[in-house]
């Protein structure tokens, strides 16, 4: 099979920056992808942390302060390399300290919308510096969402780029990147707004997610069944129609799981590792997480583990109408690692004060507790609004933690409802966003856990599930030969 040309563009990729699962995924691609011999390139922002964590960064010859337009600003923009990880692959940083050296990853700052711009045109001037010729340009959420409609406008005629095809992946539709319509200017010349969705041009917005999917060849989300939800239903958040306008041209890929990172039989977090035919390491995990915490459970109790950005879409409004009765009526233990919204961090300290020894909540960004929680807990809870995929469900089921999640997105397509009567299943799944079906499927996987042969089998049909990148890149690479 040929050699392809991919070139990839994320505004977060492990493990320069993360703040979520796009960079796990943004990485996990490029690893792979270039495991199958491919040439795939990667662009990122060269960010504050990511300079001072990888010094050693080279500048690309022939790439340095280039001039680069965006409205009435000059920004220049040089390239820094080095290979990813484990692969050959380059990832090109695009280092533009003007736009990019801030706090954070992400800001709220009124040129939020010209960071990414620059970006995506810095990726397009680079690959015509590198002499690069991709097949398929993969984007990725609002960020490069405009690289589409510059293929089609100023780069049509370009000799290099204009044969290119793009993908769009959308990993979180709640994020569209929606600018005002006098950044028009910034986004190009009069050739290029003429494409812009005249109807919210006149309303005054110009929306980079909704461009992206009208003008890339292909589009794709993180799970086949969100990718009907964002069509067929609220979901879409105002994109349902201009998807169904591309129905032939939106797919749905499973997101896979780093196996390297997240398996309790080698998990480098773990102190004591276990495997489906022996888990007595799983409760050493259990006594440690109880004993790190301070809970006063007795390891006999079931424990039930969250770690999650603490928002609206995660479902934690259920939660806080359900929990404090279940707490009262049932015997288990609750850990939780997340931060975020503080209605919802005042409800888990509150919570956690009030069933003191029981409950415990951790607030900040910790990946030592994240996999401990996975290890150590008999049941993970993830009663998402939404879930583009979620990757939490996926790593609980390699460590035997059972899932419990709402029927939506990612979350339907990789746990089963577990039906005791034929043994098959590895999750609880409930349908309404609703208190009283978490309350019942809380309580269901609390009788489950009670009755010992029906949890060794849920355990056994859990961890015997793969979703490793192995068999999803098989699909990105379907995808990728399609276009090319
Ligand atoms: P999302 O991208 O919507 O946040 P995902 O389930 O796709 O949800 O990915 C979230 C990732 O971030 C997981 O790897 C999860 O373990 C991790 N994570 C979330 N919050 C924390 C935290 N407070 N500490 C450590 N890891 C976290």
């Amino acid at each position: 099979m040929s050699v392809l040309k991919l070139c990839l563009l994320s505004s977060e990729i492990v493990p320069y920056a993360k703040t979520g699962g796009l960079a796990d995924v943004a990485g996990a691609l490029v690893r792979n992808v270039s495991a199958l011999r491919h040439d795939v390139r990667a662009f990122t922002p060269l960010y504050p942390i990511v300079r001072r964590n990888y010094p050693d960064l080279q500048p690309v010859l022939g790439a340095q302060r280039v001039p680069l337009r965006i409205g009435d600003t000059e920004y220049g923009f040089s390239l820094l390399t080095c290979a990813y990880p484990g692969s050959d692959a380059p990832v090109y940083f695009v280092d533009c300290p003007a736009l990019f050296d801030r706090p954070g990853l992400y800001t709220n700052d009124p040129d939020e919308h010209r960071r990414f711009l620059l970006f995506t045109r810095a990726t397009l001037e680079g690959c015509r510096r590198l002499g690069f010729s991709p097949q398929v340009f993969h984007c990725n959420d609002w960020h490069s969402a405009f690289l589409p409609l510059y293929l089609r406008t100023l780069y049509a005629s370009d000799s290099l780029l204009a044969r290119a095809k793009s993908l769009l992946t959308i990993h979180n539709i709640g994020y569209q990147g929606v600018m005002p319509s006098a950044a028009a200017a910034d986004v190009g010349p009069a050739s290029v707004w003429a494409l812009l969705d005249q109807g919210d041009f006149g309303r005054g917005g110009i929306n980079a997610l909704k461009t992206g999917i009208r003008h890339a060849h292909r589009v794709s989300t993180v799970s086949p069944t969100y990718a009907r939800e964002i069509r067929e239903t609220p979901l879409g958040m105002g994109l349902e129609s201009a998807l169904r306008e591309r129905t032939d041209r939106v797919t749905g890929i499973l997101n896979g799981v780093d196996y390297q990172a997240w398996d309790p039989r080698h998990d480098p977090h773990l102190d004591a590792h276990f495997n489906p035919e022996d888990l007595r390491g799983k409760l050493i995990n259990k006594e440690m997480l109880t004993a790190t915490l301070g809970l006063k459970i007795a390891t006999s109790r079931p424990l039930i583990g969250m770690v999650t950005r603490l928002t609206e879409q995660k479902g934690i409004d259920l939660l806080m109408d359900a929990l404090p009765d279940l707490l009262q009526a049932r015997d288990f233990g609750l850990v939780v690692l997340g931060s975020g919204d503080s209605k919802y961090s005042g409800f888990f300290e509150s919570l956690a004060q009030r069933f003191a020894g029981r409950v415990s909540y951790r607030t900040g960004f910790d990946e030592p507790l994240a996999h401990l929680i996975e290890a150590g807990s008999d049941i993970f809870l993830m009663p998402s609004r939404y879930e583009p995929c979620g990757l939490n469900q996926m790593y609980s089921l390699r460590y035997g933690t059972i899932p419990v999640v709402r029927n939506t997105g990612g979350l339907a397509d990789s746990v089963q409802h577990f039906d005791p009567g034929t043994g098959r299943g590895t999750g609880c799944v409930f349908n309404d966003y609703d208190a009283p079906a978490v309350r019942w499927a809380i309580n269901t996987v609390l009788d489950w856990f009670a009755i010992p042969s029906i949890w060794a089998q849920l355990q056994r049909n859990a961890m015997a599930q793969d979703f490793s990148w192995t068999r999803q890149i098989q699909e990105y690479e379907a995808l990728y030969r399609g276009l090319a």
